[in-house]
């Protein structure tokens, strides 16, 4: 068996699975027409970015779940419109709908001086 060759399972028609989710992202067992046919099973996949700032003495690394790959690419699009150390980063940035699904911040008080 070719197994980059799969039937449709709904129209059991052979198509290259491969190039199918690459180009139309969804499952790998739906061939191309049926998956544009339907209703679209990536709607509701949380879109996940990554950015890096300057905080303290170390890159600090946020990622951020989106809405929508537009917001996704608009809130990026700003961000990188902003750069710089020591930027506030407000242009746009807050008109984006996002959840921040995590953190690597660098820890402000690196010295280990007690506060
Ligand atoms: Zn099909």
């Amino acid at each position: 068996m070719n197994k980059k060759i799969r039937p449709c399972k709904y129209c059991e028609d052979e198509f290259e699975w491969e190039q199918k989710v690459r180009r139309y992202g969804g499952y790998a067992n739906v061939c191309a027409d049926c998956h544009l046919d339907r209703p679209d099973p990536d709607a509701n996949t949380p879109v996940i970015r990554g950015f890096v700032t300057g905080s303290g003495k170390m890159a600090a690394m946020q990622i951020l779940a989106f809405g929508s790959k537009d917001d996704a690419d608009a809130y990026g699009k700003a961000w990188n419109s902003n750069s710089g150390w020591n930027n506030r980063r407000s242009g746009g940035l807050n008109d984006v709908n996002f959840v921040k699904v995590g953190e690597n911040i660098g820890n402000a008080n690196h010295k280990g001086k007690s506060s």
